[in-house]
């Protein structure tokens, strides 16, 4: 009864939110909308807050709703994508991932990252149960919580022995890794292995099919769908990994949608100046790395999003009411989900929840 309750509660609240009418929810059962009057006023008031980003404004704009559906999987919305799909894929997974899955409007597949390597299987019943054939394969960087997925598949399909997910055609893989080398240098050692991993596995697949280091401004277009690759990957010597991460922009039906992988506070801000604003400007952003220690004020600023995709598990989520300083010492969900407050972020959609679907 109280799931139904839930239920009830969730659609009565989407049909509330169409309307622009909703002020204020309690978080309640498995269907939450959390108004600007539920977060803290340690959250609300801390204007300076912004981990570094000076450039931010002291006006507090009107805050976004957070839209929680949990337990309900398969969440859709509807965003105008003329036909084309775009999925953020939580699957069995407990962990931040980064999984995203778009479809085309003539059916072709484009995946961003894939997830970890327990991701694989679920992944790959997704990607067989849209046709079983990859267009093109975009990595933002080499964590496990990333390429896992696809080196799973990579190994199974040159093991002889493929399982059914491994059956899937992979297709052209477009990947901008920094130089090993660096990583060594670099990187935490722990992250080492899966990176050599990646790189391994990639170099063992066929190469016409690999684009490797595509220079910034590099776009094609798969069915309705234009990506365009923003940066190559940058070589800070602090949170290395992230900071390599690549950005791609995707432009559908006249949407943008900004992927940003795990880009740290570096990387983020080198690309605003790299770019420029107008490059970054997306209706649709994902946030950089599971929504916390990920971007900048400014840099969410010059993207101008009206829509954020937090591929955050609900460990992380679960820490969005919490106070934040600006030393960044903790998890900054919080900080991340009070940036989008103030850029009046319309809605906030939130791997947690499930899989979520735009169309
Ligand atoms: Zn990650």
């Amino acid at each position: 009864m109280k799931k139904m309750t839930g239920r009830l509660l969730s659609i009565s609240a989407a049909l509330l939110l169409l309307t622009n009418s909703v002020t204020a929810f309690a978080e309640q059962g498995s269907a939450n909308i959390v108004s600007a009057s539920s977060v803290p006023e340690s959250a609300q008031s801390a204007q300076a807050g912004s981990g570094g980003s000076a450039s931010e404004g002291t006006t507090e704009k009107k805050s976004a709703p957070i839209i929680m559906n949990q337990g309900v999987r398969q969440n859709s919305y509807e965003l105008g994508l003329g036909g084309a799909t775009v999925t953020m894929i939580k699957g069995k997974e407990s962990g931040q991932q980064l999984a995203i899955v778009v479809k085309s409007n003539d059916g072709r597949i484009i995946v961003v990252d894939g997830g970890f390597k327990t991701n694989a299987p679920y992944l790959g019943e997704y990607i067989k149960a849209n046709g079983g054939k990859v267009a093109v394969w975009l990595l933002t960087h080499p964590h496990v919580d990333h390429v896992g997925a696809l080196d799973v598949m990579l190994e199974q399909q040159r093991s002889g022995n493929p399982k059914d997910f491994a059956k899937i055609d992979l297709g052209e893989i477009y990947y901008s890794f920094a130089p090993m080398d660096f990583y060594k240098a670099h990187e935490q050692e722990y992250r080492l292995p899966v990176i050599q991993e990646s790189y391994d596995d990639i170099a063992a697949y066929d190469q016409s099919k690999v684009h490797y280091n595509s220079p910034a401004g590099t776009s094609f277009d798969i069915g309705n769908v234009n990506v365009q690759i923003l940066n190559q990957p940058y070589l800070f010597d602090i949170d290395t990994g992230n900071n390599s991460s690549i950005c791609y922009m995707l432009t559908i039906n006249g949407k943008k949608i900004l992927i940003t992988g795990d880009l740290p506070y570096e990387a983020a801000e080198q690309l605003l100046k790299d770019r420029g604003a107008a490059a970054l400007k997306a209706d649709v952003v994902q946030l950089a790395h599971h929504g916390q220690h990920g971007g900048s004020f400014a840099f969410y600023s010059a993207v101008g999003a009206k829509y954020a995709l937090w591929p955050t598990p609900q460990s992380l989520w679960d820490k969005r009411d919490e106070a934040f300083t600006e030393d960044q010492q903790t998890y900054t969900i919080a900080l991340t989900r009070h940036w989008m407050n103030k850029l009046s972020v319309e809605q906030n959609f939130v791997m947690a929840d499930g899989d979520w679907t735009f169309r």
